[in-house]
């Protein structure tokens, strides 16, 4: 789908903002460990390309994406970093991987002995262990030890990695973590292979428990400014938020008590009330479940009000504005702040689902 950058809803990506959370992140590792962006899903809705070029100015070492395809937008747009893709990619796919130069998750030994039946040039995989998350990848000492025997004879299988997701890195309870890493440790003990990379770090692990061995991190949903836990760990640095979500008032009129407002009549005005309406809705990505939350608008904070629609929601405001007003969903105005964590909260969900969940028809801009 095109953006519609004719309707005045635009998500604003600060790229300065991107460059001081990934700059505080290399501060806090040491100089051997490598930094790969985890720029998935449209960059967790804030743009794969743009995002990726931003950090690449500030020395990234790799990225990671979900897809072959995510992977393949990256290089079509002259990216030369190396890319890990972190899902299960189909093998019939692998020789298209190879040619780009693209490096695959690779999380069973079947997978490998059908790669190579396909293979013509290198292909770059990581091994995806399971420690505990239940997802993808080996869970057997001597199932890896085969897969790394088996890859030893292959000229066109080059390993590049071997790592794990943690599941609860982002809790404060350490238990299941450190059960992992025990497991980590267990499965990737006296392998006949060495790895180029070595990693089991997302945001709240490099965040978090730095202790953890490896030698390259998936700095993910830190790298947006947002906090991997929600508000229940504090991060050791200031995370800066790097979107905003913006559009302005297209319609705005007096209603007297009495008036219903949207689909359901769900809302009706106990009072003569001034009603805005404004050009975003759940086929944006602001969800359904947001209506009753508040916006921004001249740094105080309105309700929706009735049901957000498709296209469009309607809010209560305290006095008329002009047409073109500016509204904030999320970010600053005038110090009145709403995050996508407030976002999250009011709708029983995580930061990373408010932001994922923008929609491509949303008009990005890039700011610094
Ligand atoms: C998405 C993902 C990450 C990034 O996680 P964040 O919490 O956003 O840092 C890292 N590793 C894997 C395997 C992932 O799927």
């Amino acid at each position: 789908m095109k953006p519609s950058i004719h309707r005045p809803t635009q998500i604003i990506v600060d790229r300065q903002a991107i460059k001081n959370n990934f700059l505080h992140e290399r501060q806090l590792l040491n100089d051997e460990t490598a930094i790969f962006a985890v720029v998935k899903a449209n960059a967790y809705g804030h743009g794969a390309v743009a995002v990726a070029q931003t950090v690449s100015e500030v020395g990234v070492d790799g990225f990671c994406v979900a897809t072959l395809d995510e992977a393949l937008e990256l290089r079509q747009a002259g990216l030369q970093e190396t890319i890990l893709v972190l899902g299960v990619t189909p093998v019939q796919q692998a020789e298209l991987a190879a040619q780009m130069n693209i490096s695959l998750t690779v999380a069973t030994l079947e997978w490998l002995q059908q790669a190579i039946e396909l293979l013509t040039q290198p292909l770059k995989i990581h091994l995806a262990l399971d420690t505990g998350m239940g997802r993808i990848g080996f869970t057997q000492h001597d199932a890896v030890v085969s897969a790394c025997e088996f890859i030893q004879q292959q000229e066109l299988i080059i390993p590049e990695g071997i790592f794990t997701h943690f599941a609860t890195a982002d809790e404060a309870d350490t238990k299941y973590f450190h059960q992992q890493v025990q497991k980590f440790k267990q499965l990737t003990t006296n392998l006949p292979l060495k790895f180029k990379y070595v990693h089991c770090a997302n945001s709240a692990t490099s965040l978090w428990h730095l202790d953890c061995q490896s030698n390259m991190i998936r700095f993910g949903i830190a790298l947006y400014g947002l906090n991997p836990s929600g508000t229940a760990l504090t991060a050791p640095y200031e995370l800066q938020p790097a979107l905003t979500l913006q559009t302005e008032i297209v319609h705005i009129k007096k209603v007297p008590a009495g008036q219903s407002i949207s689909y359901g009549a769900t809302y009706t005005s106990s009072k003569p009330e001034i009603i805005a309406t404004l050009p975003i809705g759940y086929a944006d990505g602001w969800l359904r479940r947001m209506s009753g939350s508040s916006v921004i608008v001249a740094g105080q904070l309105c309700p929706i009000v009735g049901r957000v629609c498709m296209d469009q929601m309607m809010i209560k405001v305290p006095q008329m504005y002009p047409l073109g007003t500016k509204v904030t969903l999320i970010g600053t105005d005038q110090q009145t702040n709403l995050s996508a964590e407030t976002a999250a909260e009011y709708c029983d969900t995580i930061n990373y689902e408010i932001i994922c969940n923008l929609s491509d028809r949303i008009v990005r801009k890039y700011v610094n």
